[in-house]
């Protein structure tokens, strides 16, 4: 029979279970926006935000992997560094804005000239770099050439030329190869392209 007193037992359980559901739920939806916060943070530390390339940091971190799995396979590896030209007086004559649409559209350029599987990045203001396994020491620069020539051929808003020099460097990795020497050698050919008068494709020296 159910007497006052346990009447009040159940209102009590009853109020119990409804806060525990209450709580269950609280619980979740923590956790599920702590999720997706998460999600977009590592987002943040990963990628360009202006062109959605991998940033410096992440760019460095793939490379080490890219030189080891072609080092794996024996197989070659090329780098290419990328620096748009005068992009100071682009910036100066259009404004910092149109300088910002023009990265998006070296950007662009790069991921339709360029496979899945490379490895791109934006690694400064205007600087961007790629890693191509499996690619030779020609086929490097024919793509270096193409990346160029497209630029070459783009008028950004139809108005806004620009162009850009860049270094390409190739080797067969060991697993001794760094990221840094790459690097090294694909600067200095960049370095040449700049000399030679910019808008061009240098290779390093195999060495
Ligand atoms: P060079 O042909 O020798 O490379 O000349 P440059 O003018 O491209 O080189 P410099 O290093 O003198 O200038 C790079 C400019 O890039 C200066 C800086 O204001 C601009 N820059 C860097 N980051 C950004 C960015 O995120 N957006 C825009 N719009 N400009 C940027
Ligand atoms: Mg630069
Ligand atoms: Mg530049």
């Amino acid at each position: 029979p159910v007497t006052p007193a346990t009447g009040n037992a159940y209102h009590i359980l009853f109020f119990l279970w409804l806060y525990l559901v209450m709580l269950t739920g609280n619980i979740g939806l923590v956790l599920l926006s702590k999720e997706k916060s998460d999600r977009i943070l590592t987002r943040a530390a990963t990628y360009d935000e202006l062109t959605d390339l991998y940033n410096r940091r992440a760019f460095f971190l793939r490379a080490k992997e890219c030189i080891s799995f072609c080092a794996r396979q024996k197989i070659p590896i090329s780098f290419l560094i990328m620096d748009l030209d005068h992009f100071k007086k682009i910036n100066d004559f259009y404004g910092h804005m149109m300088g910002d649409l023009v990265l998006k559209n070296f950007a662009s350029t790069l991921k339709k000239q360029l496979r899945g599987y490379d490895v791109l990045g934006r690694i400064g203001g205007e600087e961007f770099t790629a890693l191509l396994p499996g690619v030779g020491e020609r086929e490097a620069y024919g793509i270096a050439q193409r990346v160029r020539s497209s630029v070459e051929g783009t008028a950004v808003n139809h108005t806004i030329k620009y162009t850009v020099s860049i270094g390409v460097s190739t080797l067969v990795p060991n697993e001794n190869t760094t990221i840094d020497h790459l690097y090294r050698l694909g600067d200095h050919a960049l370095y040449q392209a700049k000399q030679n008068g910019r808008n061009q494709v240098c290779a390093a020296k195999a060495d």
